[in-house]
């Protein structure tokens, strides 16, 4: 299962944003710091912040941080809801698959799905930045706190 590019980088910017101390990054930097265009890293930005997952304060000394949710939720929830809902395979595309109606398969893929999602639910934002890879974030954001 491979996922949305729009997921991945909002797990990143919680991990970004979980070993960011005290200091505030703007999502410029962050996006700077993730090598992603700036829109893209703000529409997912507002997204975490809609979740509850990222505090954003305006003007001078402002920028993101995480909120407590944001520290301990689930990265099997983060991936949830930025994938949605829909099937691995499009059965009822324009050109709707013959098996529709009646595909084992179809039952399979989806209980494959879902357990890719539960493996992912007991892991936090905080589990996920532990060493080695909070050390290596740090090292590698060029606004490191
Ligand atoms: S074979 Fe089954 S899973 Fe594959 S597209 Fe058709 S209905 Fe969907």
């Amino acid at each position: 299962m491979r996922l949305l590019r729009s997921t991945d980088l909002a797990l990143r910017v919680l991990m970004r944003l979980a070993v960011a101390a005290d200091a505030m990054p703007t999502t410029r930097q962050v996006a700077a710091d993730m090598d992603v265009p700036y829109t893209h890293a703000a529409k997912v930005v507002a997204e975490l912040q809609h979740l509850g997952l990222v505090d954003a304060r305006r003007g001078r000394g402002g920028g993101l941080a995480l909120t407590g949710k944001g520290r301990t939720a689930s990265v099997g929830a983060v991936v949830r809801t930025f994938e949605g809902d829909g099937d691995v395979v499009d059965c009822e595309g324009s050109a709707p698959c013959p098996l529709n109606s009646g595909c084992r398969l179809r039952g399979a893929l989806r209980r494959a799905q879902e357990a890719f999602f539960a493996a992912l639910d007991p892991v936090t934002v905080t589990d996920i930045v532990a060493d080695p890879t909070g050390p290596l974030l740090l090292g590698i954001s060029r606004h490191a706190s």
